[in-house]
């Protein structure tokens, strides 16, 4: 379970970009965060891993409070934590099943015959995943051969391939066609439920996140204006 608490980011630039934001999110749930340019989302998902630093506030993961930790642990328990793009982020170069591998790695190694290393389990679980997402006749094409929506189905394998007990998704969508978009969200979706996997959506794409998440929590001006479900959003959020 994740729960942050008070959360606020002020950044350097005078910017209050989150104030004070507390939300709990259970074990399975998928939560789409909406809100205008500039409202806060990025800022709020990059304050769980910490790619961007809270001002103050907790953000516990079980009993860890990643706020609290040191550079030397942050690294063990960003683990936990997957997380998916909205350019993909994979390494063009190496093949899908390469990319997925490198999710349960933690890092992109730089010697070729790195693959035969690894355990037999894992190479497996790979392939199980790239079954799932529907890619597994594509297991041995470089990246970059891909389509947009391919690309994101190895986005989301490679985070998978991690074993993490919650999902950061930035804009999974945003460079997708419609049609592509709403298979996106849906095999996302699916696989959280199916895993009892906790998400935090960053979706930019109000019908969408209406059409697909079970709970939305609308972001303005670093302050949280609504959380509730999809049916009860009015036009004003
Ligand atoms: P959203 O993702 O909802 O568009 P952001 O989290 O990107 O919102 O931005 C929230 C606010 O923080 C905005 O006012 C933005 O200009 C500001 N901001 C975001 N990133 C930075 C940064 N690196 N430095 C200074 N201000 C930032
Ligand atoms: P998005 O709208 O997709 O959240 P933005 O276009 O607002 O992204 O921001 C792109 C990048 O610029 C992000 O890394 C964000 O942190 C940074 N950024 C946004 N606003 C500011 C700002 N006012 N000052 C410095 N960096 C910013």
């Amino acid at each position: 379970m994740l729960q942050l608490d008070a959360l606020s980011k002020t950044y350097k630039t005078g910017d209050a970009a989150l104030k004070n934001v507390s939300l709990r999110v259970p074990k399975g749930q998928i939560v789409g965060l909406i809100g205008p340019s500039g409202a806060g989302k990025s800022t709020l998902i990059r304050c769980i891993n910490r790619l961007v630093e809270p001002s103050s506030g907790k953000v516990l993961l079980g009993d860890v409070d990643l706020a609290a930790l040191g550079a030397r642990q942050l690294r063990q328990q960003r683990r936990r934590i997957g997380m998916i793009f909205q350019e993909y982020a994979l390494v063009e170069r190496l093949t899908v099943m390469e990319n997925v591998l490198s999710g349960r790695l933690g890092y992109v190694p730089f010697w070729r015959s790195w693959l035969r290393r690894f355990p037999p389990d894992d190479i497996r679980n790979a392939f199980r995943l790239l079954d799932r997402v529907g890619l597994l006749e594509h297991a041995d094409k470089r990246a970059d051969a891909l389509s947009g929506g391919q690309r994101q189905r190895v986005g989301i394998a490679r985070a998978l391939a991690q074993e993490p007990e919650l999902l950061l998704v930035d804009e999974p969508t945003a460079s997708l066609d419609p049609k592509t978009s709403r298979q996106i969200m849906r095999l996302l979706t699916e696989i959280c439920e199916e895993r009892g996997l906790p998400a935090i959506v960053n979706i930019h794409d109000v019908p969408l996140a209406q059409q697909f998440m079970q709970r939305i929590v609308g972001l303005r001006a670093g302050q949280v204006v609504f959380d509730g479900p999809p049916e009860q959003l009015t036009e004003n959020v």
